[in-house]
């Protein structure tokens, strides 16, 4: 099997019946490119920007930044790296920020939220990202954005700052797509407005489905609600994939899902375009991928549609590939 997987390594990622979707891979630094590299990626679709700002003891400069964006853009050559800005609060705290502490810290205080209020925050890592764009190949994503006022306040700040540095004689990438993390209900279920504004939808199903079902995703005692087979999850998918295809523009995955070998089978058929996970099953899935035909993956979806239970479409998955 190991060899089989090392075969697929330079190839693209194909159904048997020939269409394609794209591999990418989650990362948290630069070391990480080589991983995925190795491992056959074809982009990095979620650069979590996090880790830059935590374990030290002050926020990181925008030359640090720029330097570690521009790093991961030369080392993927030119593939599509998508790098979403900060996403911190939820479960990732930064000590020296001194927020309040919050009831409920996954609904509160956090990510684009906080990058809003804190512009001072949010501004030198625009500034570091649009410095970088003339390295590579720049997508930029806003997490949690739960209105359209969030993505355009945010869009409208990035703009700002891309207008000042080339106003300095700074070279800024003029093709950088714009794109957010659905991983709020509420995106979900207005896609078809938001697709109208964005380039690309990245669904993050690890919040996604801890939203949907109210249902904590670092709390074992409500872990059997965290569902992705959930036939509400995957509706919510669809909705998500066939507003952004309506306007012409990509839907990806970044959350544990699209790596997830069960649900494959399924976004292949509700047609996502692309699917970011760990490097480690990037091979896996695209061998997995190579032998689906997209007939019968699409009347795989559209049924799980119809489905009233995860179990159900767990079970439909299985009696597909079974075949
Ligand atoms: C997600 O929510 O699915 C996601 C990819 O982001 P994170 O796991 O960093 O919240
Ligand atoms: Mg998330």
């Amino acid at each position: 099997q190991i060899a089989e997987w090392k075969k697929l390594r330079d190839e693209p990622t194909l159904t048997q019946d020939k269409t394609q979707v794209e591999l990418a891979a989650n990362i948290g630094t630069p070391a990480d490119v080589e991983g995925v590299l190795e491992n056959g990626g074809e982009a990095v679709g979620l650069y979590r920007t996090e880790f830059l700002y935590m374990g030290r003891d002050k926020l990181p400069s925008e030359d640090v930044q720029y330097n570690a964006y521009k790093t991961v853009l030369e080392k993927m050559d030119g593939k599509p790296v998508v790098v979403r800005t900060l996403d911190i609060g939820g479960d990732k705290e930064l000590p020296y920020l001194e927020m309040p502490k919050e009831m409920n810290p996954f609904l509160g205080f956090r990510a684009i939220r906080l990058c809003l209020d804190r512009q001072d925050i949010f501004r030198v890592q625009l500034r570091a990202l649009l410095r970088a764009s003339a390295h590579g190949n720049l997508r930029i994503m806003f997490p949690m954005i739960a209105t359209l006022g969030e993505f355009r306040q945010a869009k409208e700040v990035l703009l700002e700052e891309k207008a000042k540095l080339t106003a300095e004689g700074t070279v800024v990438s003029d093709n950088i797509q714009l794109g957010i993390m659905v991983e709020i209900p509420s995106t979900a279920v207005l896609a078809d407005q938001f697709a109208k504004e964005v380039d690309f939808f990245s669904i993050g199903t690890n919040d996604l489905i801890q939203y949907t079902m109210a249902a904590d995703r670092m709390n074992e005692r409500v872990s059997y609600l965290y569902q992705p087979y959930n036939p509400s999850i995957l509706r919510l998918v669809n909705m998500v994939i066939q507003a952004a295809h309506h306007e012409g523009k990509w839907v990806g995955m970044c959350g544990e899902m699209a790596g997830d070998q069960t649900a494959i089978p399924l976004l292949l058929g509700l047609g996502l375009d692309e699917f970011s996970m760990s490097a480690s099953s990037i091979l896996p899935a695209r061998s997995l991928i190579s032998k689906l035909t997209m007939s019968d993956m699409k009347t795989l979806a559209k049924e799980s549609l119809t489905k009233s239970t995860a179990e159900e479409v767990v079970e439909l998955v299985k009696a597909t590939l079974d075949k």
